[in-house]
């Protein structure tokens, strides 16, 4: 029976908009349903790694994302206030030495703009997938749009629909993890440090604090806290950041803040006959190292040779989808696993003096490069590093 389309993608976050955009390039057709009329301006993901900057090149779609972000070539690292050490990103295979800061909502601007290039049809906004199920060789969707409920049909379908991910409830696929005990306070303020486009990080005996360049001479602070806070204000972050670093952000102006704890969840399986899971709808990482995202796009990336392989080589969807799954767990719980590292070095409960002269070691020595290597998530799965 002829489908509507070949593949049908539920969510344009930057995993499903990356997708199409790899899917319409091998010159399989695709639409992407996104349920929100535009990108949501809260900005989650701030760090595009050299990984995903290589898979870009590959894409022809890197330039947009260095006019709009700003160059992080090294970190530097805090004891408390006593600076202990670099970290830099100049071993990274050539050309992105660095890790781009750039906030999510431009992120997934800049790959729409590049869909809409090969499509202007590929993705629909303010659709929303309601109901699949799979028969006769097909998933039969429905979708609402404007009030209307639209019936449609596809060879395969990608969940790429996020944390709460309505495709994988409906496959009734288990999200098997959960919390970390770990809170965050985040907020975008005005820059006023000395640290340039250098992101900063203070191990400190209270909690962790991070510094990161943003692009509009910004900068992006994030801090540990003890619980969870509902109703983040700019006031409590300086006043945390200027206890714990001595920088006062009393003159600066903010511009976001949020608060996030911190989850690693994990689909048992990433497929089930037609339909594929990809992206945090697959599974969710500690965001602390800003990795969550880049580790979707390595789904998209494998997720869309398997569909080659399969629409343009006949080859068979059963045994594609099941090395996809095998290959994907791999790399989401290597990445999961660095998370934790990341996260770990921030904690409170490791402020002691040995952890120090453990991270001193780490940092001052040529197991910084290390250190670099885990950061810019290099070495994952079978990708080329
Ligand atoms: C505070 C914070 C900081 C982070 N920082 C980083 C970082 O620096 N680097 C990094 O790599 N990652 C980071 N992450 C993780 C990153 O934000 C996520 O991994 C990323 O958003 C996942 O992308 P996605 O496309 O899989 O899912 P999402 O971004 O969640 O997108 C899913 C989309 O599906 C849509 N959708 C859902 N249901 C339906 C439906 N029924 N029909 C149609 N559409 C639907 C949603 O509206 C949404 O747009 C961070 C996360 C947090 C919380």
């Amino acid at each position: 029976m002829k489908s509507d389309i070949d593949v049908a993608i539920v969510g344009g976050g930057p995993v499903g908009l990356y997708l199409a955009i790899l899917l319409l390039q091998k010159g399989i057709e695709c639409r992407v349903y996104e349920k929100k009329e535009k990108p949501d301006l809260h900005s989650k993901s701030l760090g595009i790694h050299p990984l995903s900057l290589d898979l870009f090149d590959r894409a022809g779609i890197t330039k947009r994302f260095l006019e709009k972000g700003v160059i992080i070539r090294k970190g530097v690292a805090f004891w408390n206030r006593e600076e202990i050490g670099q970290v830099t990103f100049d071993r990274c295979p050539p050309p992105h030495r660095y890790i781009l800061a750039i906030p999510q909502w431009q992120t997934e601007r800049i790959l729409e703009e590049e869909l809409c290039k090969l499509d202007p049809d590929a993705i629909q906004r303010g659709a929303k997938i309601e109901e699949l199920q799979e028969s006769d060789g097909q998933i039969h969707y429905r979708l609402s749009r404007n009030g209307e409920q639209v019936a449609s049909t596809t060879r395969f379908l990608i969940g790429c629909d996020g944390k709460n991910s309505p495709v994988r409830k409906s496959l009734g696929i288990p999200f098997t993890g959960g919390p970390y005990p770990d809170t965050y306070v985040m907020g975008d303020f005005t820059e006023n440090t000395n640290f340039g486009s250098d992101a900063a990080i203070w191990l400190h005996e209270d909690g962790l604090v991070e510094a990161f360049p943003l692009p509009g001479n910004k900068r992006r602070w994030v801090v540990k806290t003890t619980s969870y806070v509902n109703d983040p204000q700019p006031e409590m972050l300086k006043s945390i950041a200027q206890s714990r670093t001595g920088i006062s952000l009393e003159s600066c102006e903010n511009s976001m803040m949020s608060s996030f704890g911190v989850q690693h969840l994990m689909a048992d399986r990433f497929h089930e006959g037609r339909i594929l899971l990809a992206g945090d709808a697959a599974h969710v990482v500690s965001p602390i190292g800003g990795q969550g995202m880049n580790l979707g796009w390595l789904d998209a990336e494998a997720v869309a040779e398997a569909l080659s392989n399969i629409l343009l080589m006949n080859r068979n969807y059963h045994d594609e989808f099941r090395i996809y799954t095998s290959l994907q767990r791999r790399v989401a719980k290597q990445t999961a696993l660095r998370a934790e590292l990341n996260m770990h070095l921030g904690r409170r409960d490791s402020a002691g003096a040995a952890w120090k002269i453990l991270v001193m070691a780490l940092i001052k020595t040529p197991a910084r490069h290390l250190l670099a290597r885990i950061f810019t998530m290099r070495g994952l799965g079978s990708w080329p590093v």
